[in-house]
């Protein structure tokens, strides 16, 4: 049995109640085209109980998420004939998240396609690298 948000749009997709296009379900998931696509075949995978966010979301339900996403992964490969595939995850509004129900963004990428990195990598500086890689690791319990 699956918790739903009465508010939430993408319950509402789970539900049947709003239109949407399914490309495939599972006990634990349901994969939809996302309206406002970046490329052609861009679609979302969330899961059928309500979560909020990475934070949120129950680990199992993440794991099958990600099986989902990887399984479309390989079929927008093969259909579309796409050339790589991002899977993006955006947790909390300063991070682009526009929609509050756990989704993993599956984006077939092409050769020719307008999609940029939204950074320019540089190098770092090493100590600040290292001395925050130690604070992480001393907060892992
Ligand atoms: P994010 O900005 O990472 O929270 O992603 C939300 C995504 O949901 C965007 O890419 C939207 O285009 C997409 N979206 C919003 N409403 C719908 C809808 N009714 N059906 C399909 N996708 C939607
Ligand atoms: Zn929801």
């Amino acid at each position: 049995m699956s918790t739903t948000d009465p508010d939430c749009l993408f319950c509402k997709i789970v539900a049947g109640e709003i239109p949407a296009t399914v490309v495939a379900s599972d006990e634990r998931t349901v994969t939809f085209m996302d309206i406002n696509p970046a490329t052609r075949g861009h679609a979302l995978v969330v899961p059928r109980t309500h979560a909020r966010d990475l934070l949120e979301i129950d680990p199992e339900d993440l794991a099958a998420v990600a099986r989902a996403g990887q399984r479309l992964a390989k079929v927008s490969k093969a259909t579309l004939r796409a050339d790589g595939i991002n899977l993006i995850n955006s947790c909390g509004a300063e991070a682009w998240q526009t929609v509050f129900h756990f989704h993993l963004h599956v984006i077939p990428r092409y050769a020719d396609d307008p999609l940029q990195l939204p950074w320019v990598p540089s190098a770092g500086d090493q100590e600040q690298i290292q001395a925050t890689g130690a604070e992480l690791k001393e907060h892992y319990a």
